[in-house]
């Protein structure tokens, strides 16, 4: 269950082990399998906010067509990692960002009206790369976050493209609409309805349609084996004259990551056991955010140099439990272990995306884990 490579790194650690370790070779070979899977001259970028760490972001920048950012620091971290084309999104660009992207020749998806007023002031006469991120009448595909066809704050209604301001020349749409959709077919259902829905719309605001960008969305399935079948996702050749782009940032980045603490006790209070980690939520929050049990696998540690009892359980439930001083600090509940003792390691695997990025890593103020980024083998 544990990849050799990953259980190597963690015999390694420092005790008590509380790691990430990243294989950046399992987001370059999606990637590639992604492209293979796409008309050809799609455009995968990888969505930088599923995983930033600056050594992950510069492997997957050397293999994927570009970054999609969404702040001015991950513009910033998209251009020193080399990024050979960058996305900029986002509902409240500043006008430091927008003078950034502009000058990093962005393509920058505007969100509103007066956003594009804005660009336009600050672009000045330079050349400016702009599509509009619209918020489309009709509802989207199935996933856990929906952007549009919902209010939100993304995005430009459908009902207002007609009125726009039109002093910067558009060259497209951006229709990110949802995530973790597990259904490759609907999921393609979707690219395509946006491929059509964008030549029908670009013809009647009379814009010349160059650039589609589907966005991300693209599911994991955390707690079964639902994968998200690429077999499926079959999309239909754009336009002559019209790129396509993804910008999928979980699935990419979801399998390369292996989250790893320590048991630090065991016990055992109102009928329930605890593994306490030393770690938690505040290292991979996505649990607690999400409502649900991530999975664990148990990396036995076999050396015990204490004069000590080593506290042990065998067949029985036990909860996973963080570090921290709230009874919401829980990883996985109620997982079934053979054998568990203190010291050994519980490794979490797919924490890849959302999970360091969107924790409260200074909550309670204990050190962060250890990061380790594996060479590209295997
Ligand atoms: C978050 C985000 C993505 C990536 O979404 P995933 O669900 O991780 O694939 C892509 N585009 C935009 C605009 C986003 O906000």
């Amino acid at each position: 269950m544990i990849p050799e490579r990953v259980a190597a790194a963690l015999r390694e650690a420092r005790r008590p082990v509380c790691a990430y370790v990243y294989a950046p070779a399992v987001a370059i070979g999606r990637i590639a399998a992604l492209r293979e899977a796409l008309p050809t001259g799609t455009r995968v970028l990888y969505a930088v906010k599923a995983n930033s760490n600056p050594d992950l972001v510069r492997a997957i920048s050397a293999h994927a067509d570009g970054l999609e950012v969404a702040s001015g620091g991950e513009l910033a971290l998209a251009r020193e990692t080399g990024a050979k084309e960058i996305a900029f999104a986002g509902p409240a660009k500043t006008d430091d960002e927008l003078a950034a992207a502009v000058t990093a020749h962005a393509m920058i998806h505007v969100e509103s009206a007066h956003e594009l007023r804005r660009l336009a002031h600050i672009a000045q006469g330079r050349a400016v790369r702009v599509a509009l991120r619209v918020n489309r009448a009709a509802d989207t595909p199935s996933g856990s976050h929906r952007m549009t066809g919902t209010p939100t704050p993304f995005g430009i209604a459908e009902e207002d493209l007609d009125t726009l301001p039109r002093d910067l020349p558009i060259s497209g749409f951006h229709l990110h609409a949802v995530s973790n959709n597990l259904d490759a077919a609907a999921h393609a259902a979707f690219i395509n309805d946006a491929l059509t829905w964008s030549e029908h719309t670009a013809a009647r605001l009379g814009i010349t349609l160059r650039y589609v960008n589907a966005g991300g969305g693209f599911g994991i399935d955390y707690t079964g084996d639902t994968t998200f079948d690429l077999s499926r996702l079959q999309i239909r050749t754009p336009p002559k004259g019209v790129t396509l782009a993804v910008e999928p940032g979980r699935w990419i980045a979801a399998d390369t990551g292996w989250y790893a603490a320590e048991v630090i006790d065991l016990k055992r209070n109102h009928g329930r056991w605890f593994a306490v980690l030393r770690g938690g939520t505040h290292h991979f929050r996505l649990p607690a955010a999400w409502g649900y049990s991530h999975p664990f696998t148990v990396l036995p540690i076999d050396d015990w140099p204490h004069p000590f009892p080593r506290p042990e359980v065998s067949d029985v439930p036990v909860d996973a439990t963080g570090e921290l001083c709230t009874p919401r600090d829980v990883l996985t509940r109620g997982q079934h272990v053979d054998r568990l003792r203190v010291g050994d390691v519980l490794v979490l695997a797919r924490t890849g995306a959302y999970g360091w990025d969107i924790s409260h890593h200074d909550f309670l103020r204990h050190p962060y884990p250890e990061v380790k980024v594996l060479r590209h083998v295997g």
